[in-house]
């Protein structure tokens, strides 16, 4: 069957189900809207004779609503099904790398052994939950050539932020205190300037507009003298999706200038077991395992940010840090590394991240994870493929793991991003990333990752292809009122922002 019958196929049954969703959804009032006097939650007498005796004040009337145990239970299920979650269906957030979680890592770190082992446990009894944590440093600094790694922070941001006070510890330790810009071009992730700017930096932009990528000009414009730059953060692949092809004469610069290149790690699914960003001139970068390595995102459980950095900034890294001492495992803390940048988080991190993310990696392997790249890059170029005449591609192809698209053929008609969003809401397709990055109007980045299937991926384009050939046609005004399928239809966002109401009152 050829790609283009297939399309044609899925878009016949489209217009039979439009929305994904239709006919699932419950709608869900407010506990508070559901209570009835005569029906108490809880129909207990007041004990009699009994006088307190914790020493706490009476419990008074603190207003919770009157519903029994299975209005309760039902109420909080039906909330979770309005959750949308990657087990749901495809998740094309760009930057995100929304892609599956494979069961196997879930299975393996409920394993007794690691869900119940214990961060106050003496190190002779969790000799296998250390060496998991070894053994993930090891194959870490290896897929990134950065042989210093500390798994302790809890999420990316927090990886950068272990990563530069890294960075200023190693100036401070070479009496170049005084060193106060961190370069950061205009393309990036807002963590990446918020970082710099909390660890007391003065920020510097290195523009990107025209060509989505940095210019070895636009670099030295922004260096300068570069005796007062302390780093520059990049992420490569950038957030337009593309190679910073000027790279390695880039960092080369930066560090003939004596200033240390922070890799945002979070495009790191474009590279893996493809190229290591150490080889590129990265001194320290951050790993979103809740990415790159498939451990579950936010509300699936906590995230994991690894740093891993140079042999020479090894000595600053945050403690503990996991070592191998003859066949022993053991944790090493700031009485022993005694240049560290300190400690950033309770015990070890996120332990159970740590199994998953070696669970992933291992029943990978290398030539596994080399085809995560291939295959994360190979879908993002098949999507830019097919949609690139119906949308603007700001800065053409091919892109890597994520592709970036904009509104600017249809923005005249008076259809933007937000309205092609809230039609794939309506058609039932979770919605691309929107409106970043900021560097190109009425962004659109999709990654669609190397977990999703052809056709779900053809789902995709078929909606994304009769959006466009609708707008074409002039039959615009029905974008506006979309989403009309979904539980919630269409907020005021500015509203919302503005004059938040977060509490409910009768
Ligand atoms: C996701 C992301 C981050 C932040 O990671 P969190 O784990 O969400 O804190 C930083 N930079 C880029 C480019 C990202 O996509």
């Amino acid at each position: 069957m050829t790609a283009e019958r297939k399309i044609v196929e899925i878009s016949e049954a489209m217009e039979e189900i439009p929305g994904g969703n239709r006919g699932l959804l419950y709608e869900e009032n407010l506990l508070w809207e559901k209570e009835r006097s005569d029906e108490p939650g809880v129909d207990l007498p007041e004990p009699e004779g009994i006088k307190l005796r914790t020493g706490q004040p009476a419990r008074g009337d603190i207003g919770l609503p009157q519903v029994s145990e299975p209005q309760v239970m039902r109420h909080f299920v039906r909330l979770s099904t309005w959750n949308y979650s990657i087990d749901h269906g495809f998740f094309p957030l760009g930057s995100c790398t929304m892609k599956h979680n494979p069961r196997l890592n879930e299975k393996i770190a409920r394993f007794p052994g690691f869900a119940h082992v214990h961060p106050l446990q003496p190190e002779s009894t969790a000799q296998g939950a250390l060496r998991v944590m070894f053994e993930l440093q090891e194959i870490l600094g290896e897929l990134t050539g950065l042989p210093g790694v500390c798994l302790a922070p809890a999420a990316g941001a927090h990886g950068e932020l272990a990563g530069i006070m890294t960075i200023r510890r190693a100036h401070d330790a070479k009496g170049q205190s005084h060193r106060n810009i961190m370069l950061v071009p205009d393309s990036a992730h807002g963590t990446n300037p918020a970082t710099a700017a909390m660890c007391g930096y003065e920020l510097k932009v290195i523009p990107t507009k025209e060509t989505g990528r940095m210019t070895v000009a636009a670099f030295k414009e922004a260096l300068g003298d570069g005796k007062n730059v302390a780093g520059m953060m990049v992420t490569n692949p950038n957030t337009c999706g593309l190679f910073e092809s000027d790279i390695l004469e880039i960092s080369k610069l930066l560090h003939e200038a004596g200033g240390y290149f922070y890799g945002d790690g979070a495009n790191f699914n474009a590279l893996v077991g493809k190229a290591r960003p150490g080889a590129l001139g990265v001194d320290v970068m951050h790993i979103n395992l809740h990415k790159t390595f498939s451990t579950p995102h936010g509300g699936g459980g906590p995230g994991s940010g690894p740093i891993c950095v140079t042999k020479d900034l090894a000595p600053y890294l945050p403690v503990p840090v996991v070592e191998k001492r003859g066949e022993t495992f053991r944790l090493a803390y700031e009485d022993e590394r005694k240049e560290t940048m300190g400690r950033l988080k309770g015990f070890t991190g996120q332990f159970g991240m740590h199994v998953r993310a070696l669970s992933y990696i291992l029943s990978h392997g290398a030539d596994g994870l080399k085809q995560v790249a291939e295959d994360a890059v190979l879908s993002a170029n098949y999507i830019l493929s097919q949609l690139k005449g119906d949308y603007h591609a700001p800065f053409g192809g091919p892109c890597m793991h994520e592709c970036l698209l904009t509104d600017k053929f249809q923005k005249d008609s008076g259809v933007t991003t937000i309205d092609i969003a809230k039609t794939l809401c309506e058609n039932g397709i979770h919605p691309m990333t929107v409106y970043f990055p900021l560097v190109v109007a009425g962004a659109m980045l999709i990654e669609p990752t190397e977990t999703e299937s052809k056709d779900s991926i053809d789902r995709f384009i078929t909606v994304m292809k009769k959006i466009a050939a609708d707008v074409k046609a002039g039959d615009t005004d029905k974008f506006h009122n979309f989403p009309e399928n979904t539980p919630r239809q269409r907020l005021d966002e500015v509203t919302a922002a503005r004059e938040p109401k977060l509490r409910w009152r009768a």
